[in-house]
């Protein structure tokens, strides 16, 4: 068995790929109905787009527990996905949308390019022209601007 930690990075890069087609293709293809609620300001605390968090939740919960038996891959790749969503959660809801406000704008330039990117993508409420939808796979002249 290869060592745990490459499973965890394993799920936790598979959500960075599959969530930028989702994104992409989906969120913003045939599920905008419910996806454009996070591109359109509202007065609720929580969005339809949500579900989304928890459907990914929802499938590292059940790796999590198809996996704890025997320890297998399944479990590692588990907590991969767990730690992603805890990091996206930390950086998209709470840096860049700011659902609580834990801290002030981003002086670090990575998470300054996180943040500029992902404001790039909300510059629309449109389905059709939206840029960025990853959270870290975004084009890199978000990482490389001087201004601000
Ligand atoms: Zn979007
Ligand atoms: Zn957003």
């Amino acid at each position: 068995m290869l060592l745990p930690i490459i499973y965890i990075a394993l799920g936790f890069a598979a959500m960075e790929f599959s969530g930028w087609f989702i994104h992409k293709y989906l969120m913003h293809g045939p599920l905008w109905m419910i996806h454009k609620t996070h591109h359109q300001h509202s007065k609720s605390f929580f969005e339809w787009n949500d579900l989304f968090s928890l459907l990914f939740g929802g499938v590292a919960v059940l790796l999590i527990f198809l996996g704890a038996e025997s320890m297998d891959f399944r479990f590692w790749m588990g907590v991969g996905i767990t730690l992603y969503g805890g990091l996206y959660f930390v950086l998209h809801d709470v840096l860049v949308h700011r659902r609580l406000t834990w801290f002030s704008k981003p002086k670090h330039p990575f998470l300054k390019g996180i943040y500029k990117a992902h404001q790039a993508h909300h510059k629309t409420n449109q389905k059709e022209d939206a840029v960025s939808f990853g959270l870290f796979l975004v084009p890199k002249e978000f990482f490389n601007s001087k201004e601000k």
